[in-house]
């Protein structure tokens, strides 16, 4: 049975319209939040308001979460920003744009001739349209000729995306259609709440299918057949244990190793030392739990295995996932017609936003931007000297941390991002915030971010502008626009022409050009976008990368018969356990671990304000752990580690260990989740260590 499971949702349903198009009264497009970008179609009503419904698309098959049906609610939002601001002594008062933009311009200009090119940086976002994120990347590397761009994708799938590359020689999220998961005798969730963050997901996952991997009985892991409630920080031991006991019970798929894979020696070494009993001890999962995971596994005729932020924000985030990646390749899944290894892509363009330049190693197409033959061909759509095109700069957390100081940027433009609240160690990174030359933000309200702004530009949202996203399959799917954004408002690409241009670099505001040139840039890419065009996504209902030339008819399933390596094999790569950062001790004693609830997005800065999205911070503790503490229900809660304090309501709970405490890392100040965390960065990915780290917590 496929599951049906959508808490709190209450889908809106319109009648569809053709496919692919805008009038003025409706527009087909795609929610503005999280990766599975739900099909929706907005519809302005008599009254100036617009209303939203589900659109039947294979992702979400008409279904909608309470925040893609409420996401219209910010639109004529009354903290809406429609003029910018600018900061005159302590505070930030309305300007003109021709104001707002020069002071920007002449400040990029005064930072840059004090301190020097890299002194300005830019911080990107996942959220942005490919076009913005392709924009961002050719503005910081030829406008301003900075190696200081990043973005906050690397908080989120880039440990994911380093396993992928590394076993695999590309990284797509998913290689394959979201649709072949509902085929799947057996599912392995590691680390995924996707009945909260992504509730029409469930749609595709069978609950006597699934195996959950989760310290929390999450809303996921209750519908699941079989829930592996590890001790945090050990989801790479228990892979380790998951291989070792297929490999002992003969469940190795050996002419797939043997025909697809190099490198299976050195793991199944390395796995010999984790015997069931040993990573029961470990990570407190019973070892009947571990073989009954493999059984499932290795005997369904498809399976396959999907990890997420759980497993990947770790200081060994890269390794972690790099070892569930060896389980699937040694039971033959990736590659096999509904069956394989993906990564469920957090962000609304998750998977597109890490592909066309904003990366701080990175050109577009998943270009190198330390390869002499990837400069080259980009710097030739740019009509730019491959000399001039500055190298690779400092990752998010790196770059953050070190505003303001010595060596680090004295200027940054935030787009579509919310460090103060999503960054980790985040008191430490708003005090750099406060400590920068020249501080800009665009965005469509005052974000946290925003509030420490020199200048805040208000640009529009998802319902004013044309654009593409990549969904978490690696489908290219577009966003189109319902009404122009209100007076006194502009889009990012105008935002990123107008600076542009007054660098001495004139560039493209619309959309289908941007597209079109990042369509040269990324040809022969690993991202190969060649051969998608508007109205190829038009009239397929997206086009899936690679996609070459205009006659080709893009890649759903990648792999196979080959791999994206030199050799065509997949790669096992052996790793092994290693403790946190940081593991609790007598002065912290418990874990700390951090995540999403149902009701709210990323930062907040959007959710937040939506009435019809109740939601309040809190922390779950189990209630021994209560009764020990002498802490009841609702009460106040600080939860303590080495970076700073945090304060919010107890809310009690059986379904997370005794060990543990968590909080939702979408609230701002006191609350702020991300006070607390670690910044302990993997040495691959760069990801911080946000899912882990020891604190202790008293009654406050
Ligand atoms: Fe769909 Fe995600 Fe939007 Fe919810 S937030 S409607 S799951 S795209």
């Amino acid at each position: 049975m496929i599951l049906d499971f959508q808490p709190g949702n209450t889908p809106v349903v319109a009648t569809k319209p053709p496919v692919g198009t805008v009038t003025d009264m409706a527009a087909d497009t795609h929610c503005p939040y999280c990766a599975l970008q739900c099909a929706m179609t907005l519809r302005a009503s008599g009254d100036g308001g617009v209303t939203v419904g589900g659109r039947d698309f294979p992702t979400n098959r008409g279904g909608l979460c309470q925040k893609g049906w409420t996401s219209a609610a910010l639109l004529d939002h009354p903290d809406r920003l429609t003029t910018p601001l600018v900061r005159d002594g302590g505070g930030l008062r309305p300007a003109t744009w021709d104001e707002a933009l020069d002071r920007v311009a002449a400040g990029i200009a005064g930072v840059q001739e004090r301190y020097g090119r890299d002194a300005m940086a830019v911080f990107g976002g996942g959220g942005l349209t490919n076009e913005k994120a392709y924009a961002l990347g050719r503005f910081a590397r030829v406008a301003l000729r900075t190696r200081s761009i990043d973005y906050n994708g690397r908080f989120c799938m880039s440990s994911a995306a380093a396993a992928g590359n590394r076993a695999f020689g590309i990284d797509r999220g998913l290689p394959f259609p979201v649709s072949d998961i509902a085929g799947a005798g057996a599912v392995l969730l590691v680390g995924a709440n996707p009945a909260e963050t992504m509730p029409p997901f469930v749609r595709h996952l069978a609950g006597d299918r699934l195996i959950v991997v989760d310290p929390r009985r999450s809303a996921t892991a209750r519908l699941a057949a079989l829930h592996l409630q590890p001790t945090p920080g050990t989801d790479l031991a228990l892979a380790n244990g998951l291989l070792h006991i297929a490999i002992m019970e003969g469940y190795v798929d050996a002419a797939y190793v043997a025909a697809r894979t190099t490198g299976f020696d050195a793991v199944r070494a390395t796995v010999a030392q984790w015997w069931p009993a040993r990573v029961e001890r470990l990570t407190g999962v019973p070892a009947a739990d571990l073989h009954e995971a493999v059984r499932r596994l290795a005997t369904a005729e498809r399976a396959v295995v999907l990890t997420a932020r759980g497993a990947e924000q770790h200081a060994k985030g890269t390794d972690t996932v790099t070892a569930f990646v060896n389980l699937a390749l040694a039971l033959g899944l990736p590659g096999r017609p509904g069956s394989g290894y993906g990564c469920l892509t957090g962000q609304g363009n998750g998977q597109g936003g890490r592909e066309h330049g904003q990366k701080a190693d990175q050109l577009p197409g998943y270009r190198r931007l330390d390869d002499p033959a990837a400069r080259a061909h980009v710097a030739a759509v740019w009509g730019v000297d491959p000399a001039d095109l500055p190298g690779p700069g400092p990752s998010a957390y790196e770059l953050l941390s070190s505003l303001g100081t010595a060596g680090g940027a004295r200027g940054l433009l935030v787009f579509g991002s919310n460090p103060v609240v999503s960054a980790p160690r985040a008191a430490h990174v708003e005090r750099r915030l406060r400590d920068l030359d020249l501080l800009v933000v665009a965005d469509f309200v005052r974000s946290e971010t925003a509030a420490l702004a020199d200048v805040v530009l208000p640009t529009a949202q998802w319902a004013e502008e044309d654009g593409t996203m990549t969904n978490l399959e690696g489908r290219v799917i577009r966003r189109r626009r319902l009404a122009a954004p209100p007076p006194g408002v502009r889009t990012d690409l105008e935002v990123i022409a107008e600076l542009s241009g007054r660098l001495g670099r004139p560039v493209s505001a619309d959309p289908r050009a941007v597209f079109d040139e990042l369509r040269r840039a990324s040809a022969g890419g690993a991202a190969d976008y060649a051969g998608i065009t508007y109205e190829r996504i038009d009239a397929e209902g997206g086009v899936f990368w690679p996609c070459p030339d205009e006659a080709h008819p893009g890649t759903p399933r990648m792999f196979l018969d080959r791999f994206a390596t030199p050799d065509g094999r997949a790669r096992f790569v052996a790793v092994d356990h290693r403790p946190a950062a940081e593991e609790p001790c007598a002065s912290y004693p418990l874990y700390l671990t951090t995540g999403r609830v149902l009701t709210q997005y990323q930062s907040g800065a959007q959710t937040r304000r939506i009435a019809a999205l109740p939601g309040e911070p809190y922390v779950e503790l189990h209630p021994d752990l209560a009764a020990r503490l002498g802490v009841t229900d609702g009460a106040p809660l600080t939860v303590t580690t080495r970076r700073g304090a945090a304060t919010a309501p107890a809310r009690l709970s059986d379904a997370i260990r005794p060990d543990t405490v968590f909080m939702p890392f979408h609230y701002a100040g006191g609350a702020r989740a991300n006070s607390l965390t670690n910044p302990a960065l993997d040495p691959v990915s760069r990801m911080p260590e946000f899912k882990v780290c020891a604190a202790r917590v008293s009654a406050a």
